[in-house]
């Protein structure tokens, strides 16, 4: 069987859920076996590959160039994931969303010239920080804040063997 085309993105979020993903321990070395990782922030990969499978999305989309990358994505990616929180409802990053885009950027970068309020060289900072099924559409929701390594492992095994996880309360079962 040929090994399936694998990418992790790291968009408004810790890491954590990589972290979690990394976690795995032994276990990544089986899934080496069955998967190449084709794009992540743990592999030195600039450009976002065509025909991607499976891509874990962990974050919310906080900036232009998030919402452009998840665009590609969703045109190059078979299997899109929600991975963790932050990528299912917007979690952590959203709590800015009550407050005005200006007060935020202010209160970080003080009175003087203020990067993220117009296009340039950071990108531009959304008015709200959205989860990711708000810009695309999502095959699959991965939450947790992280998702265990034991989630991640039983989600990824599933999708392996071609089977389709669903989410039923506190774990997941597959159809
Ligand atoms: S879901 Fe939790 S662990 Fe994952 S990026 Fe968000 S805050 Fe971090």
């Amino acid at each position: 069987m040929p090994k399936i085309r694998l990418a992790t993105v790291w968009l408004s979020g810790c890491s954590g859920c990589h972290m979690s993903f990394l976690d795995l321990d032994e276990r990544l070395i089986e899934l080496a076996s069955k998967a190449d990782l084709v794009y992540s922030p743990i592999v030195d990969i600039k450009e976002y590959p065509a025909e991607v499978d499976v891509v874990l999305v962990e974050g919310a989309v906080g900036n232009t160039e998030q919402r452009r990358l998840l665009e590609e994505i969703r045109a190059k990616t078979r299997i899109v994931v929600a991975f963790g929180d932050c990528a299912v409802t917007g979690n952590v990053p959203s709590l800015r969303n009550p407050l005005l885009r200006e007060e935020v950027l202010r209160a970080v970068y003080g009175e003087g010239e203020v990067p993220g309020l117009e296009e340039g060289a950071v990108p531009k900072l959304l008015p709200q920080a959205l989860p990711i099924h708000a810009v695309i559409p999502v095959d699959r929701f991965l939450p947790g804040c992280p998702p265990s390594a034991d989630r991640i492992w039983k989600f990824l095994q599933g999708l392996l063997a071609g089977k389709r996880p669903e989410l039923t309360g506190a774990d997941l079962r597959f159809g």
